[in-house]
């Protein structure tokens, strides 16, 4: 599945935010928005940027959230109808089945720094998913689902140190960690307000119902 390979702090100043996508770096001064939260590129010769209009406020926050969970336009638009299928607020469903990607639980629990890292050692074939290995970090996981870590990649630096990251920072209510046992479950689904991410998704569905 073709992904983003360019560089990641670009993408933060081009949305004017910090987006979180190189774990402990975004925590430092040498964090680009920190530094210089000025859009990327040539900027000297053009013109003072415009009044925002609608549609250029729904684009922006549909990029946003996208880019925060390093989906491509076609994967994103994907779960995007799924969300608009389902019973409820479109915006809230599509939240709540990024959330449940594996590489995004993967990231929630601790085993990775970033959703970037996280899609990374999925990919790998890092983890089992009730068991199982799965390496696909689109898959969708359910309450009562247990990611754990195939033995051999236990000893992983990266995902130690993650480990003792999360430790520090604390996980969301919906999952459960068991740290010395490299196993996590997820508990209960996660609940608008348990996601962390600062986004308009209203304003997401008035993209797509254009
Ligand atoms: Fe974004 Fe993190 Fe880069 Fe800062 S360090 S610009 S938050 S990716």
């Amino acid at each position: 599945m073709a992904r983003y390979a360019g560089p990641v702090c670009r993408l933060c100043r081009r949305e004017g935010v910090k987006l979180f996508l190189k774990a402990d770096r975004c925590f430092t001064p040498k964090c680009a928005i920190d530094k210089r939260n000025t859009p990327p590129g040539a900027r000297r010769n053009r013109p003072p940027r415009q009044r925002s209009t609608n549609y250029a406020m729904q684009l922006r926050e549909k990029q946003k959230i996208r880019r925060t969970y390093g989906l491509m336009e076609k994967q994103f638009r994907r779960h995007y109808r799924e969300a608009e299928r389902q019973i409820g607020e479109t915006g809230v469903n599509l939240l709540l089945l990024l959330e449940c990607r594996l590489d995004n639980v993967v990231f929630r629990m601790g085993f990775a720094s970033s959703r970037r890292q996280a899609r990374q050692l999925v990919n790998h074939g890092h983890f089992l998913v009730n068991g199982k290995k799965l390496d696909v970090p689109s898959a969708s996981l359910n309450i009562g689902d247990e990611i754990s870590i195939r033995v051999k990649s236990r000893k992983l630096d990266v995902i130690q140190v993650s480990q003792e990251r999360a430790s520090d920072i604390g996980r969301p209510s919906w999952v459960e960690v068991q740290p010395e046992k490299l196993v996590g479950k997820i508990v209960a689904v996660p609940e608008r307000e348990n996601i962390d991410v600062v986004v308009n998704e209203q304003l997401i569905v008035e993209y797509y119902s254009r």
